[in-house]
């Protein structure tokens, strides 16, 4: 190797040295409360004033730090050097409001920062955090999809400018979109055949989308996954979200199911014994006239057609065991807001959040 490149890689060492060195003493700085002696309401305020930081690094130094006091496997692989910081960092966005979980399952994502580079580690932590609470997976699930946006405005030289955030199906649908109306030639950067696949999607050009869903049959069924590494809750060009999420879109979806156990692939499609066909879709939708849910007023075009007994339970797709919802209607029956009961005349009652 050549000299410079030997220098740059002891920098990079010893950079990391001090950041781990770094963390251990602000933890324990933090935690004495000595910083209230210069005056600042909070240790966030004595970085920014006394340590030049930014707000925004402050806050994560802050974070890092105290989780790396407070647990001391952590700070144990931290110093030996076989977790970094950047794998303190993953952790501490991870275990952000799931601090119980993460008492449990310190070893567990451990076992995993030790062997996995940042990247995949950080994969390993997001499916690790939809799964470890699926009350707080449901939580997080129903605020990306209540921060659903497009933003499109026309600017002054007569361009539009859009930008917008989704929640994961959305993204993901709209993401396999794009891909799907790509030409790979080569020559135009990957954002310019984006743009060019968008507007050929608004010119009518329609290739039919499904998106594969990898999840293991325990996941499904609600067990917590032997192995974080090998487990799947994902969808495709998006990663892992939670397993309420993964059932919903099995209940309607063009959606092309892969169930997994272990490494070995279970079963994959069988999109026909699942989905409604056209005309079981007509009749649920004709028969409810728009969504069920009182009050909702969305038309039959809005809806999703809804299991009432989930087909991962063995519930049919048979007219009996199908109601048409709206999607955000569907979403919240399936994260246990709207509860959905049958009556002994067939009929569905919907009792309130
Ligand atoms: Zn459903
Ligand atoms: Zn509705």
């Amino acid at each position: 190797m050549l000299g410079g490149s030997v220098e740059v890689l002891e920098l990079l060492a010893e950079r990391e040295r001090i950041e781990a060195q770094l963390l251990q003493k602000f933890g324990a700085f933090a935690a004495s409360g000595e910083w209230a002696a210069d005056g600042v309401h909070n240790p966030t305020r004595w970085l920014i004033h006394h340590g030049r930081l930014s707000p925004l690094d402050a806050a994560r130094l802050v974070r890092n730090a105290r989780l790396v006091h407070h647990h001391d496997r952590t700070a144990k692989l931290l110093d030996s050097g076989d977790i970094t910081s950047a794998h303190v960092d993953v952790i501490a966005r991870a275990a952000r409001h799931r601090e119980e979980c993460f008492d449990e399952h310190e070893d567990t994502l451990l076992d995993a920062a030790s062997t996995l580079p940042v990247e995949g580690f950080r994969t390993v932590a997001r499916r690790w955090r939809v799964l470890a609470d699926d009350v707080l997976a449901d939580r997080d699930a129903t605020h990306a999809f209540a921060r659903r946006r497009l933003h499109c405005s026309v600017t002054f030289r007569g361009t539009v400018r859009i930008d917008g955030e989704l929640d994961p199906h959305g993204g993901a649908l709209v993401l396999a979109a794009l891909d799907a109306h790509s030409e790979r030639d080569g020559t135009r950067p990957a954002a310019q055949r984006r743009a060019d696949a968008l507007v050929r999607l608004a010119a009518g050009e329609h290739a039919t989308v499904t998106i594969d869903v990898l999840v293991d049959a325990d996941t499904l069924t609600g067990e917590f996954p032997g192995d974080l590494t090998t487990a799947r809750c994902d969808l495709p060009r998006v990663g892992p979200v939670a397993p309420n999420t993964i059932r919903r879109l099995a209940c309607d979806a063009l959606l092309g199911r892969i169930l997994r156990s272990g490494s070995e692939i279970l079963d994959v499609g069988r999109r026909q014994r699942r989905l409604a066909t056209p005309a079981q879709r007509r009749a649920v939708l004709a028969r409810d006239g728009g969504c069920i849910i009182p009050g909702c007023g969305a038309p039959p075009e809005w809806c999703d057609i809804h299991h009432h007994d989930p087909w991962h339970h063995g519930g049919e797709t048979n007219l009996d065991n199908l109601y048409a919802l709206c999607r955000p209607d569907h979403v919240a029956v399936h994260e246990g807001k709207w509860k959905l009961q049958r009556k002994p005349d067939g009929t569905i009652q919907a009792i309130p959040p």
